[in-house]
């Protein structure tokens, strides 16, 4: 069969959630081959790629693959897609991996793919378009297809693969160097999960009514292991940080579980979750849009009904 090529999402050497899922979507589809882009290759990276089924892993583990923005991630992929004869491409729908998928696609002149949540035979994919109003099912016509999948999509499942490793070496192009990057500030990893890979996640909107009160949130969200989300509502009223907003203009995620609470439920907020297995709304309008949405709708007013779901996740 042949190679699905799976670009690694990892952080310090640790592989990333979503890599495991891409795994997973591969093994139906043909060989999984993870490709690992840059240093910090492990043999416990490596155990974690076979465990769910990396048959291959491809290490490109030069300074310079990390040292630019996406260019040498793309090129490293396309020198695989032509010397592996490669079937397909995947990658995480994050903001560098559909950078990457856009640079590969230009480079072998193949179609691409963004925020698939499915992926089936013949690599026909779900797709979420038009701010989430619509589902599709879409193939590349067009040479090798890469596809980019949202996290939290597919749920990853192990099934040991052979990992046998192979070095590669890439020789990157000047256009492949043309954005160095000069400083990586590390941000300081909270305790909660990263939004885009939670498996559940808490939102606040306005009906959170101020900054301080969004404890109240993330009180429900510690008490679940839960990321927190805000509606670009609460985000513009400074309320949380932006890189918190879930929508059309901030965050897309896919949780199992998706609490949405004093958000009313616009389309351009919709665009960021309504992918989510379940979703549970809070609001004390009956009449709110996005109850039309949600799995199980609590009317009420937040501030009573989110301590008390806390107190009760507490107690278990
Ligand atoms: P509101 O619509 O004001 O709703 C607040 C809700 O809280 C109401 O339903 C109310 O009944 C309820 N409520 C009030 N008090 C309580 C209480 N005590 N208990 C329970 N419920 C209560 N929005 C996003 O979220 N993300 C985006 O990425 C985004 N991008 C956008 C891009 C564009 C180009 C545009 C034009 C808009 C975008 N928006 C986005 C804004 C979007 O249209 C809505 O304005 C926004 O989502 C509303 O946020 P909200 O639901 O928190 O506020």
């Amino acid at each position: 069969m042949s190679e699905i090529l799976v670009l690694v999402e990892q952080v310090d050497g640790e592989v990333k959630k979503v890599t495991l899922e891409l795994l997973t979507l591969a093994r139906g589809l043909g060989t999984p081959a993870a490709v690992w882009a840059g240093p910090g290759y492990t043999p416990d990276a490596k155990a974690k790629l076979a465990e769910y089924g990396a048959e291959k892993i491809y290490v490109a583990g030069s300074e310079e693959i990390t040292g630019y923005v996406v260019g040498p991630k793309a090129e490293l992929l396309a020198q695989l897609v032509a010397g592996k004869s490669a079937a397909a491409v995947l990658v995480a729908a994050t903001a560098e991996g559909k950078e990457v998928a856009g640079r590969l696609a230009v480079k072998i002149d193949s179609g691409v793919i963004t925020d698939a949540v499915g992926l089936g035979d013949g690599f026909v994919a779900e797709q979420s378009i038009f701010g989430g109003g619509v589902n599709v099912q879409s193939k590349v016509s067009r040479g090798t297809p890469i596809v980019a999948v949202r996290p939290n999509s597919t749920a990853p499942e192990a099934a040991a693969g052979a990992g046998a490793e192979e070095e590669v070496s890439v020789s990157l192009s000047d256009a492949a160097k043309s954005a160095r990057i000069v400083e990586r500030v590390k941000q300081e990893k909270g305790a909660r999960p990263e939004l885009t890979e939670a498996a559940i996640v808490v939102s606040g909107g306005r009906g959170v009514g101020s900054a301080e009160n969004f404890s109240v949130i993330e009180g429900l969200a510690d008490a679940l292991g839960a990321a927190v989300g805000a509606s670009r509502a609460a985000t513009d009223a400074g309320w949380y940080p932006h890189q918190f907003q879930v929508g059309q203009t901030g965050k897309t995620v896919s949780p199992q579980l998706y609490i949405a609470a004093g958000i009313s439920g616009a389309i351009q907020h919709r665009a960021g979750m309504q992918t989510a297995k379940t979703i549970v709304a809070i609001n004390k309008d009956p009449e709110a849009p996005i109850f039309e949405l949600a799995d199980y709708g609590i009317v009420g007013d937040l501030h009573q009904v989110v301590p008390q779901l806390t107190e009760e996740v507490d107690k278990r």
